[in-house]
């Protein structure tokens, strides 16, 4: 029996839940298939979710939602060879309404999707959509490995693997330098034994991003992100330069992990989960169409991932908004046509996340050609403070003109010259 229903979703990850959510609250029939065992069953998230686009939607989410430490520290770590400097920022006072929270998918998604069903949404889990239905040239619907469903409009949040995308011509495959792998372990530590080595209270939580040399020669970054009773370790890195480096994700992982900064967090700690998953890397310019008749794409199936701040979960929450925003209207119009749906993509590309990733398109490219800046950057930070801070009977003036000849030595002056304007002009 083929069922209809007003929209049908694919994917229970937070850019289709939060579809869902807004359809439902709209009194839509709204029906999530999810190929996982339960929502979050085969998620990866780093992972912070910053507050902000879930926050607008059900105000102090937080209250009630399955989280697990507030982050009030966020630490840049520059490593060198042998030594490492360490910018933090920390909040000290309470805060209202806090920037962050660490989450495990395997809690939060289901706790997500429960909000959904509790409006009537139906979750449909363990179903695996094969493709997208088309009728008279428009989307109508989904083939499953269990039947078929129609539906006025479909969402697709599939995530970052865009198998159906590809397959219905809403998107093409992505080079490897538009891609990142991304790979995470969960280590297990008590709770007090994170809060001593990190200096936090009972409910804080830290996030540290390392850059530079257990890099070197890669377009990528590691993670140390605190939960209640572990620690979420990893680095994402462009598939491109894995390659070109021949370096596989374990064995980064390992180098990362051994770092001395990095081994003394996790001494110790038991690891209970090892996962990779894919990052959408294309930025703006690599969007495919987000809509079509009788369809809109959402969350890393519409690239929605911005490199630079680590952001993809907050803005699938936001495009999943927009897109069940604009549904609702559609249904209210019962017009599924891709002039009412083109709505979508004007709000998403005038929403703060798409103005910046607008902005900051050419970036990775640039910094792939320049793989330099990955590591000549923190090398001249290091041996610049290493310099600064040790007394040898040498005059402030002479360390300077030492520090200038290290720095202009791992980088010409042009070319930071270069770096300057072209990060500025796609920053600023
Ligand atoms: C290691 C790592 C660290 C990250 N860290 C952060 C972070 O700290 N902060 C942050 O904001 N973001 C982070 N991200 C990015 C973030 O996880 C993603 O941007 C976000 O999950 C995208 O949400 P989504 O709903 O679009 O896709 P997903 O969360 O991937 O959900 C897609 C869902 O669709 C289902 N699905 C796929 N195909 C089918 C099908 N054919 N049929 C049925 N179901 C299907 C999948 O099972 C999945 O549940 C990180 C990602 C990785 C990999």
């Amino acid at each position: 029996m083929t069922e209809k229903f007003d929209a049908v979703v694919v994917g229970a990850g937070p850019a289709g839940v939060t579809a869902a959510y807004v359809m439902a609250s709209n009194k839509m029939n709204v029906a999530i298939i999810e190929r996982g065992e339960y929502p979050g069953s085969k998620n990866v998230i780093g992972g912070v979710l910053y507050t902000k686009t879930l926050n607008d939607m059900i105000p102090g989410f937080w209250e009630e939602a399955p989280l697990e430490r507030r982050i009030v520290q966020h630490s840049y770590c520059l490593m060198g060879r042998q030594e490492h400097t360490l910018l933090t920022h920390k909040v000290t006072g309470q805060s209202d309404s806090p920037n962050g929270f660490t989450i495990l998918r395997s809690k939060f998604d289901k706790w997500y999707a429960r909000k959904a069903q509790d409006l009537g949404a139906i979750l449909i889990a363990k179903t695996n959509v094969t493709e997208l239905l088309r009728q008279d040239g428009k989307i109508a619907g989904v083939r499953t490995d269990r039947g078929d469903l129609l539906a006025n409009v479909v969402i697709v949040a599939e995530g970052a693997n865009t198998m159906l995308c590809e397959k219905a011509g809403l998107n093409e495959k992505h080079p490897p330098d538009e891609m990142a792998i991304a790979v995470k372990e969960v280590v297990s530590l008590p709770s007090e034994r994170i809060q001593e080595r990190f200096g936090l209270g009972e409910d804080e939580g830290a996030a540290i991003e390392y850059l530079g040399e257990p890099f070197r020669g890669l377009v990528g970054f590691g993670f140390v992100y605190t939960n209640k009773e572990s620690i979420s370790v990893g680095f994402g890195a462009l598939v491109s330069t894995m390659t070109r480096e021949k370096i596989k994700p374990y064995d980064l992982m390992e180098r990362f992990k051994a770092e001395p900064s990095v081994e003394r967090l996790l001494r110790d700690g038991q690891v209970k989960e090892y996962q990779a998953h894919m990052i959408p890397e294309a930025g703006y310019a690599g969007m495919p169409k987000l809509f079509t008749d009788g369809a809109l794409v959402t969350g890393d199936s519409a690239m929605l991932a911005n490199p630079l701040t680590g952001e993809g979960a907050d803005l699938a929450i936001l495009s999943g908004r927009l897109a069940g925003q604009v549904a609702t209207h559609a249904h209210a119009a019962t017009d599924y046509s891709s002039t009412t749906l083109s709505e979508y993509q004007r709000l998403l590309v005038n929403s703060f996340a798409l103005k910046d990733m607008k902005k900051q398109t050419g970036l990775l490219h640039y910094i792939e050609e320049n793989l330099e800046i990955m590591t000549a950057y923190p090398d001249a930070f290091n041996a610049a403070l290493e310099e600064w801070f040790k007394v040898d009977g040498s005059t402030r003036s002479e360390k300077i003109k030492r520090i200038s000849h290290f720095v202009t030595s791992k980088r010409k002056v042009t070319r930071i010259l270069r770096d300057g304007f072209t990060f500025g002009r796609r920053l600023i």
